[in-house]
């Protein structure tokens, strides 16, 4: 029997190992840098390197590595080995302070969206010692921020450490005007839910959309589908389980808090949560897990599916976040709490949330998009396109009794001063959440729910940060500039709900009549990602995120070149991939089997036998479908043809959006047709009934 607590961490070079092989002097500087930000001495440096070698060495490890995260989506890594030649002709192991510092590193292979010229092609990457460094692969891997020489951030870390860094410094600011002089940081905390499918690799090997893509392309509905929801928090299969269990023990390893797992809305789809910790390390482990999902997958004979919507008409994958706000005494901003002073807090920075998510609607929708995050969103069991914010009837009542300052009547009768009276006690009813909900409030944190499974915690989350950041500095002045913090406070929040509660929504999220109603009040929907992405080059984006200094506008402009980028060549990508299976695969085997009904047909006739009159309609319907199969394949393959013509990147998104897209999914649907009346042993690919039931 493994030991949990033994193995736990054991492939990270965590505080514990710090305290032991470090002197007493080293980790104490080490910690100052790790905790307010200090550079590092060189001096310092050496000596951490060296005993992180000595650690990493006797663990197995032959390579070390700066492990970051470029804009690819997922992260990237080259390792050099430890050893250095010595004049006997003999190697030792080494590693400095500056190779661990820093490093340099070709970026030109890189998304830079620009910022990199081509004479300067350099990148370096350096360590983030406020992220652990760990073991995988036999490398030791250190955590590390991307950045050109000019110092923009070519990567996802440099600008989430950027904005834990302002909203941190905001919210104490809030704290302290408050008469709070005790704190002295302020940490975002989230534990990301992972959502994920697990297929057979066998099977996945037949799948050419699933290997180029990641998700289906084809594929028509099976007899049982998600209808009948057994499968949410069904029991899980010996298959199943066998890979959960060596997850976990390879996560726990790396120090990852994995705790929960549970099967999915779908078949073959599963979630694993951990319990939350500080943003950084929450991002990092995030994609140490997808990572390692793969990797444990493979080991399983199975393939794991990150992709937000691998099977069209069933639940997509997620990655909610849930996103707190926690100070340095362990308290939770967003608990509500027992004490007046407490409740008015709790109101103040719930305000700021409101304010942030309702002005900055459009930038946090941009966060989420990607071409794959388009085909989840607003499907089945998805958020809608449409940013709102649930709180439950109770909280609502309250904000909106002191709106209008008239009395609260829910079960507590007086009217309310807030700073003054004890709020009413609300529980955090597991009833009372609303799935359907982007954003939502529950209990003591907020969970957004529409991040796609394959994007980096890092991105929303830096969003997030920000646009909290700055209602939180506007709520600052205020209180610092107040005579009668009580009043201020009162009038703020009075204030906020009034201007900002139309993004407030505690009604199903999915229903026709919430777009309608949306629409009334003004609240944006963006559809697709060719819609959302320009929100980031709106003056209020550049605005916002370069007051907190997050993003220069350089910066934003980049970051939007590599998403459209991204976006286009995952479209290209599968137009191609779908015209490759059409081609090749579908239409021969339906050429195969038209031809052997219609020469059945003709034996059947030649002999004079009575010919099956469900054989001729089967034959002519076929016939039909497979001339519009043939159609629509001619039709996407024009249009993939003028592709090459656009020069602007977002001409040529909006075209695959509005021309390539749907014309893929005409073929989609035709093809789909002739799957169900076709043999399964003529059909060239596996069907989703074999993908998703067969585990
Ligand atoms: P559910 O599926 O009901 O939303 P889960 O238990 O699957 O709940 O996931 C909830 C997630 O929220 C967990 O990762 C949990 O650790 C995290 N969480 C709880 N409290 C906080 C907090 N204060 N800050 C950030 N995340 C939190
Ligand atoms: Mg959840």
């Amino acid at each position: 029997m493994t030991n949990i607590p033994d193995i736990f961490g054991d492939l990270v070079f965590g505080d514990e190992v710090m305290r032991e092989r470090l002197s007493p002097e080293i980790y104490k500087s080490l910690h100052r840098t790790i905790e307010r930000g200090k550079p590092l001495d060189i001096t310092v440096a050496n000596s951490v390197a060296a005993a992180m070698r000595d650690w990493a060495v006797e663990k197995g490890a032959t390579h070390f590595t700066h492990w970051f995260q470029p804009m690819t989506g997922i992260t990237a890594e080259k390792h050099d080995s430890f050893i250095s030649p010595q004049k006997d002709g003999k190697v030792i192991m080494e590693f400095s302070g500056k190779e661990l510092i820093k490093g340099e590193s070709d970026a030109s292979s890189f998304p830079s969206g620009g910022l990199r010229a081509t004479f300067e092609a350099r990148g370096y990457t350096a360590w983030d010692p406020t992220s652990y460094a760990f073991i995988k692969d036999r490398s030791l891997c250190i955590p590390t921020v991307f950045c050109s020489w000019g110092g923009e951030a070519l990567d996802m870390k440099t600008p989430l450490l950027r904005s834990i860094e302002s909203v941190a410094k905001e919210a104490k600011r809030v704290l302290r005007a408050l008469g709070n002089e005790e704190v002295k940081r302020v940490i975002p905390t989230v534990g990301p839910e992972q959502e994920y499918f697990l297929v057979d690799k066998q099977l996945f090997n037949k799948r050419k959309d699933l290997i180029y893509c990641g998700r289906t392309l084809f594929g028509a509905k099976p007899p049982k589908g998600q209808d009948v929801e057994h499968h949410y928090y069904g029991a899980i299969k010996p298959r199943i389980s066998a890979f959960m269990h060596d997850l976990d023990l390879e996560l726990w390893k790396l120090g990852v808090l994995a705790k929960t797992k549970h099967n999915e809305a779908a078949p073959a789809q599963h979630e694993l949560a951990p319990i939350f910790t500080t943003l950084n390390t929450a991002a990092d482990h995030n994609q140490i897990t997808m990572e390692t999902m793969k990797r444990v997958a493979e080991q399983h004979g199975l393939v794991c599916l990150l992709h937000e919507k691998p099977f069209a008409g069933v639940n997509g994958s997620g990655k909610h976040i849930n996103w707190s706000l926690s100070t340095d005494k362990g308290q939770n901003l967003f608990e509500p709490g027992k004490s007046p002073q407490e409740n008015a807090q709790f109101l103040l920075f719930l305000s700021a949330v409101i304010r942030a998510v309702d002005e900055y609607q459009d930038i946090l929708r941009a966060s989420i998009a990607s071409a794959g995050n388009d085909h989840r969103l607003g499907a089945s069991e998805a958020p809608p396109a449409i940013i709102s914010m649930f709180l439950g009837d109770e909280l609502t009542d309250i904000l909106t009794a002191m709106e209008t300052g008239e009395e609260y009547t829910g079960n507590h009768k007086t009217e309310m001063e807030i700073g003054v009276d004890v709020l009413p006690h609300f529980p955090k009813d597991a009833t009372d959440r609303n799935r359907t909900s982007p954003f939502a409030f529950t209990g003591n944190k907020f969970e957004f729910r529409m991040p796609g499974s394959a994007l980096s915690v890092a991105g929303p989350a830096t969003v997030l940060n920000t646009i909290v950041a700055d209602v939180l500095a506007d709520f600052a002045l205020r209180l610092e500039e107040s005579e009668d913090i009580n009043k201020t406070l009162n009038k703020l929040i009075r204030r906020t709900i009034r201007e900002h509660k139309r993004i407030i929504f505690n009604g199903d999220g999915y229903s026709e009549e919430w777009k309608a109603e949306a629409k009334n009040r003004g609240l944006s929907n963006l559809a697709t990602t060719v819609d959302a992405l320009p929100a980031q080059l709106s003056e209020k984006s550049v605005g916002v995120f370069s007051r907190h200094s997050v993003f220069t506008e350089k910066e934003l402009h980049s970051r939007y070149e590599i998403q459209l980028e991204g976006y286009c060549s995952t479209v290209e990508i599968e137009a191609a991939t779908m015209l490759d299976i059409a081609k090749k695969d579908i239409i021969p085997a339906v050429n195969r089997y038209v031809t052997e009904l219609s020469n059945s047909l003709a034996i059947q006739k030649k002999a004079g036998a009575r010919v099956c009159i469900g054989t001729v309609t089967e034959q002519d319907q076929l016939s039909l479908l497979f001339d519009e199969l043939y159609r629509s394949t001619i039709k996407l393959e024009e249009a993939v043809s003028c592709i090459p013509n656009y020069k602007d990147i977002y001409d040529k998104a909006e075209y695959l959006c509005n021309t390539v897209l749907v014309r893929m999914e005409t073929l989609r649907a035709t093809s789909d047709k002739i799957e169900e009346s076709t043999p399964a042993d003529m059909w060239p690919m596996p069907d989703y009934g074999e993908l998703m039931f067969s585990i």
